[in-house]
Parts: structure tokens; C-alpha cells; sequence
């Protein structure tokens, strides 16, 4: 049995949404940048009481800028900078150096994400165009930290849109010191992840973090391969944050938005247990302070999210314990938590052989 890690993202000193918050995701740009941010993420992780700190690579940032037709350096000669929206400088060197600073317990190397692109032609060159930075970066990163700070673990990041794609970064990743991967599942549904990740496993791998998701279906996977199959199953995000800059209250349950009516009041506390939920109403949360509203919706937002881990956790030792658990929270009527209970029934009843006979039997589309 490994553990399943639930990171907090996109959070800073003054709006830790709880007085522990025990694993926090930070990352170069922001929080490594120069001496002053190093000191304040220092401080932000003491308070929180931390025991797992994640450093990302940043390449979201670049991502970004990219997509804003903005200049892209890797100079390490130059200072690691980044001026939002049309400037940024990165490199491995850059990453291992926050690193070193920083320490934090896993790393991911620095990566060029591929873009959302829908067409087969358009992803080719997509991947071809990225794959060659990101397999030097990879090994540079995984030189340089081997040397540098060789107590830290190294995350890679996969970049790839299907399995063709994916046999490259496997021919590379033969012999490569490294502690596991890192993968983003946006474009994936439940059968896809499942699959990528049994696909992992018999690649020998033992530690994933999937980037950038937490939906309740999302925890749900985490938490029954961290049980059945890695030393490590990890996800991250910010939707506590972001939810509640909305002024959205997430469901305790489902983990999606709930809608009110604004001219009945009642009492949160006969929606949720948390704490925060407790002795409040609706009306005097409409009449309180955009401020006051935020926070409280924060607060609400990472209770619930970390809750729906430890019951998930609790009930994933097997498919049948864990998908009674997903329909009492979310019901029998929604698609993606049934076609989640369904592939993970089917990895049992699969139990080891062909991997691509189980491609099959999920149906995965990769
Ligand atoms: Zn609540």
C-alpha cells in the first residue's frame, strides 16, 4: 500500500485555507524567484505545518506565454525571470538551483507542455516540436540533480497525446535516474487514466502525480492505485482558490458547484459538516463582506476536496468498496463516476497479462 497525496496549489501565506495544510505545491517563478520569495514560501510552509512540499517546473508559465506570441528563453547564463504576459526565461539549471534552495521533498523537471489541439496532424507536429526540448531538459534536469540535490525526488513530466507518443519517452526513460511521473489527464476520461496508469505500472513505475486535477473522480483514481498499485499516487490543484474567487460553493458530496436561491435563507450546516458550514446561514453569509464571503468559501472549498480524499482513501481497497462510496455521493446518474466504477471493475477482472488486451477492454482512447 503507498499514499495518496492530495497538493494544495495556488495558495500563499495569508490565504492557507486551513491551520495544517499538509502538502503544498509551489513552484520557481513564484515562489523561488529571489530571496524575498524564497523567505516568504519558507515561512507559508512552516505555518502550514507541511510534511510534503512539490516544487512544479513552471512550465505552465511558459505555456502561457507561448500562447500570449511572447518571447521563450532557456538561457541559464541569465536570471530565471518571468514578465507576464510576453516574457520568460527557464532552464533545468534554473530548476535545480530553486531546488537546491528550497528543498522541497519532490521536484518535477522543467517540461515544454504540448497545446489543446484537436486535429492528428496538428498534435504530430505538436509533439515533434516539443518532444526534443523536453527530452534534453529531462536529462539535464536528472544530471543536475544527481549531482546537486540527489535527496530530493525527481518527478518527469510526460508530454505526449497518444501511445505511439508515448513508446519515444519510453526508449528515453530506460536507464534515467528518476523517482516518477508527472502527467497531465485533461484530455483524458476516466478509461484513458486508468489505463495510462496500469500502463505505468507495467512499465515498472512507482510514483504518478497527475497534474492540475481534483474532481472527484479524480481523487477516487488517485486513491485506489496509491492502494492497489504505486508506493505514490499524488494530484494537485487550485479549484478551492479559484471556486471561491467565483463565489462558488462546492458540493460535499459531488465536489461541483452548488447553485441557491438567493431568497431562501437556510443553514449551511444541514448541507455540510465542516466547520466553517457550522453556524452559519445563507443569509448571513449574503450579508457579510466580499472578503468574508471568499474566505469562508475557501476554507468550505479545501475541507470538503481534502474530506472526499480521506473518505475515497478509506474505501478504495477494492473496486466494489470504492465505487458503493462514489454512488452514494454522487448517485447513479453520473456518466463519468459510472464509467469510472466500470473500468476499475474491469482492471480485476483484467488481473495482469496483455496490457493492450486491457486497452481493449477499456475501450481507452490513447
Ligand atoms: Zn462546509
Amino acid at each position: 500500500m503507498g499514499i495518496f497525496i492530495n497538493f494544495c496549489a495556488g495558495t500563499d501565506e495569508r490565504i492557507l485555507p486551513a491551520a495544517h495544510v499538509d502538502a503544498l505545491l509551489v513552484n520557481p517563478l513564484q515562489h523561488v524567484i529571489n530571496e524575498v520569495a524564497l523567505a516568504y514560501t519558507q515561512r507559508m510552509i512552516a505555518k502550514a505545518g507541511a510534511t510534503y512540499v512539490m516544487m512544479d517546473s513552471s512550465g505552465f508559465q511558459i505555456h502561457t506565454i507561448e500562447n500570449n506570441g511572447g518571447v521563450i528563453g532557456f538561457d541559464p547564463y541569465k536570471p530565471m525571470m518571468c514578465r507576464q504576459p510576453l516574457e520568460i526565461n527557464l532552464s533545468p539549471y534554473h530548476i535545480v538551483d530553486a531546488a537546491v534552495k528550497l528543498r522541497p521533498t519532490v521536484m518535477v523537471a522543467l517540461d515544454w507542455p504540448i497545446r489543446k489541439l484537436d486535429g492528428s496532424f496538428e498534435r504530430n507536429n505538436e509533439f515533434m516540436k516539443k518532444f526534443g526540448y523536453n527530452i534534453k531538459w529531462i536529462q539535464e534536469t536528472a544530471d543536475l540533480r544527481a549531482r546537486l540535490c540527489p535527496d530530493v525526488l525527481l518527478f518527469l513530466p510526460l508530454q505526449f497525446y497518444n501511445l505511439e507518443q508515448l513508446r519515444f519517452y519510453e526508449v528515453y526513460l530506460d536507464g534515467l535516474n528518476h523517482d516518477g511521473l508527472s502527467i497531465p489527464t485533461r484530455n483524458l476520461d476516466a478509461s484513458g487514466i486508468i489505463f495510462l496508469l496500469m500502463k505505468f505500472h507495467s512499465m515498472g513505475v512507482t510514483r504518478v502525480h497527475l497534474l492540475g486535477v481534483n474532481t472527484l473522480r479524480a481523487i477516487a483514481i488517485a486513491c485506489y492505485f496509491a492502494r492497489n498499485y504505486f508506493d505514490w499516487c499524488s494530484l494537485d490543484a487550485c479549484n478551492w482558490r479559484l471556486s471561491a474567487q467565483f463565489g462558488d460553493y462546492l458540493d460535499q458530496n459531488t465536489l461541483k458547484r452548488k447553485v441557491f436561491d438567493p431568497n431562501k435563507n437556510f443553514s449551511f450546516s444541514s448541507i455540510c459538516g465542516c466547520p466553517w458550514c457550522y453556524y452559519r446561514t445563507y443569509f448571513d453569509y449574503l450579508n457579510s463582506s466580499k472578503t468574508e464571503q471568499t474566505y469562508f468559501l475557501r476554507c468550505h472549498n479545501y475541507f470538503v476536496i481534502t474530506k472526499a480524499g480521506e473518505d475515497c482513501w478509506e474505501h478504495s481497497a477494492s473496486a466494489r468498496d470504492l465505487g458503493r462510496c462514489l454512488i452514494a455521493r454522487a448517485g447513479t446518474n453520473d456518466k463519468s463516476i459510472n464509467q469510472l466504477i466500470q473500468s476499475l471493475n474491469m482492471i480485476e477482472i483484467w488481473r495482469g497479462g496483455n496490457i493492450n488486451v486491457l486497452k481493449d477492454l477499456l475501450n481507452a482512447k490513447l
